[in-house]
């Protein structure tokens, strides 16, 4: 899954960008609202991060702009017992909102609620056929059974669990699963594929020709 974080304070966008990475995820990052707008207008990221009080262009700005195109799911990061900015945010747009400081588990925790909810998939653990894919302490299990996977391996079952039933496209794979600066070779998409299938079965994932993966449950 891929996120976008916009936020000024550059130690506080280090940490989450970091942090972020190290749950998996495939993270841009921009230090202004028109960088964080031009990127969220640019890219189908599965959620973004959206502080309120940036140069250039504020949060609200940036969320007023990207509703009118995408419908991105957003978490704002508000000032301190601003209730004014929670109800303003979330009457602009916003699908969720954190009051700074927070703990950087529960913003983790929010952001996965948030991409389940979008995706339709509102329980922790996915169950396809024999397998159940836990999105929080991100494993898959076939009967009971826990499967090693690489962290890209994971990615990749958890986004085509999000779409089950839907097809998957390997230009949709490259944009949720790595970030602008990543230059993986497009033949790694089959790699990782052709490694899940010998740990999950091979119609765990099924090939439509040309066109991606689907993954059927
Ligand atoms: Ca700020």
């Amino acid at each position: 899954m891929r996120l976008l974080v916009v936020e000024d304070e550059p130690d506080l966008l280090r940490v989450l960008v970091a942090t972020l990475e190290e749950e998996g995820y495939a993270v841009d990052a921009a230090a202004d609202g028109d960088e964080g707008l031009f990127k969220a207008q640019s890219w189908d990221y599965d959620a973004i991060v959206l502080d309120v009080m940036l140069p250039r262009r504020d949060g609200w700005q940036v969320l007023t702009k990207l509703r009118e195109s995408r419908p991105t799911p957003v978490l704002m990061l508000t000032a301190r017992d601003a209730t004014a900015d929670r109800v303003r945010g979330l009457d602009s747009g916003a699908d969720d909102y954190l009051v700074k400081p927070f703990e950087l588990t529960e913003l983790h925790a929010r952001i996965r609620a948030l991409i389940r909810r979008s995706a339709g998939q509102p329980r922790p653990v996915i169950t396809i056929a024999d397998a159940a894919i836990d999105t929080v302490s991100r494993s898959v299990s076939r009967s009971g059974e826990a499967i090693a996977l690489t962290a890209m391996e994971y990615a990749l079952v958890e986004l085509l669990a999000l779409h089950r039933g839907e097809l998957v496209t390997r230009t949709m794979i490259y944009d949720h699963l790595f970030n602008e600066d990543d230059e993986s070779l497009s033949n790694l998409v089959d790699v990782h594929v052709s490694n899940v299938r010998k740990k999950l079965g091979k119609n765990f994932i099924i090939t439509r020709r040309g066109q991606g993966y689907i993954i059927d449950g």
